[in-house]
């Protein structure tokens, strides 16, 4: 996995392995005290020490202290609960060194292309699609190549064209926003088989979809970052929480650019707790499809819309007849879509809400008319 690791910064002058470089300060293990798992940083356990090392505020309750680092049975917990869920055979022979909790899903791609990409190497992007992958690649001074989606649906992959830019890295979203569509799942391994460098997956809306998730396949190609986040079928978007499933070697890099203490007592607390509720998420993530089927229904046959494109999300990218006019109508009637009309003519991105929000939308899409 070394062939991974050449970014500036996760290798000394002299050649090996940079070390972090807060880990001079790292608290050596306490003798007696069982300090679990790998982590950089060996946290003195809070419990049985006097902590001394940290420069924090006793007086003020355990907000005073940093938050945990060494995240393991965290990681273990998610893999385990992932695993259960349709789509995720394979998933249970994954283990907490194949995870990095990120904050949220896009801090995620920006460690990974601070991590992996050096100066002058190019990221490959297939729009349409999420805009922050070529935000970042740009900010990090990466070349960016943009291969566009084609097909009827926009799911098919240019590969040809993305391998013979022969990128550093190449960013997917599948399920893929704004579209909503899966990419061709062939096309995609053929990416990962063919090419020579990552593909990553950034996976946001998989829990929505009935194709199974890449995460199966980390196992087996080194090349392969797969991203998830607990934003979206999870509901935790404010306690930021993302998840890059990668092999040890490519996860320890993201680890080593990351800044330390991002993922907060709060945000663990709130995982941990919905982790342990995936009965409640999995039927609101059923509760979300059928309800994306019936508006899916519904905006098919309204007059106001001219297609409303399959989707395995939590949204319909739909094309209107009249764009500016029932973009208007939504804003006055104090309904807010994204609109897509600068990315493709004539569209919006609607994410499916509750029945009351579903209702609100149909009505004032008729009123536009
Ligand atoms: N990836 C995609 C494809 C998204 O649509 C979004 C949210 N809009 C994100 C990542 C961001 O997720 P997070 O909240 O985990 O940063």
């Amino acid at each position: 996995l070394d062939h991974w690791l050449r970014a500036p910064g996760l290798v000394s002058p002299e050649g090996g392995g940079a070390e972090h470089p807060l880990s001079e300060y790292a608290a050596p293990p306490v003798t007696g005290v069982p300090v679990p798992g790998p982590a950089r940083f060996r946290q003195v356990p809070r419990f049985d020490t006097i902590d001394l090392s940290s420069n924090t505020n006793p007086f003020l309750g355990a907000t005073g202290e940093y938050p945990h680092l060494d995240t393991t049975e965290l990681a273990d917990t998610y893999l385990a609960t992932i695993a259960t869920l349709p789509g995720h055979e394979g998933v249970a022979a994954l283990s907490a060194d194949h995870l990095l909790f990120s904050s949220g899903s896009v801090d995620g791609v920006m460690l990974l292309l601070a991590a992996l990409a050096s100066p002058g190497e190019r990221v490959c992007v297939t729009p349409p699609t999420f805009p922050l992958y070529g935000h970042f690649a740009h900010l990090l001074r990466l070349p960016v190549v943009e291969v566009p989606l084609h097909g009827d649906d926009l799911s098919r992959l240019d590969t040809e064209r993305i391998l013979a830019a022969d990128p550093r890295v190449t960013i997917l979203c599948d399920p893929n926003n704004p579209v909503g569509t899966r990419l061709d799942p062939e096309q995609v391994h053929d990416l990962v088989v063919r090419g020579r460098g990552l593909v990553v997956i950034d996976e946001a809306y998989v829990e929505f979809s009935e194709q199974p998730s890449y995460a199966r396949l980390i196992a087996q190609h080194d090349n392969l970052i797969v991203l998830r986040t607990l934003s979206k079928a999870w509901g935790l978007a404010g306690a930021r929480c993302g998840i890059a499933l990668a092999q040890p070697g490519i996860i320890e890099a993201l680890r080593r650019v990351q800044v330390p203490f991002g993922f907060t007592d709060a945000s663990q607390h709130a995982v941990r707790d919905r982790l342990t509720d995936v009965r409640r998420v999995v039927a609101g993530i059923q509760r979300i499809r059928a309800e994306r089927d019936r508006m899916a229904a519904a905006l098919t046959e309204h007059p106001a819309v001219a297609r409303v494109f399959p989707s395995e999300t939590n949204f319909l990218f739909v094309r209107l007849h009249k764009h500016e006019r029932v973009m208007d109508q939504l804003r006055g009637a104090g309904i807010v879509v994204a609109d897509t009309g600068r990315v493709i003519p004539d569209t919006c991105r609607i994410t499916i809400g509750d029945r009351r929000a579903n209702a609100a939308l149909l009505e004032a899409l008729s009123a536009a008319l």
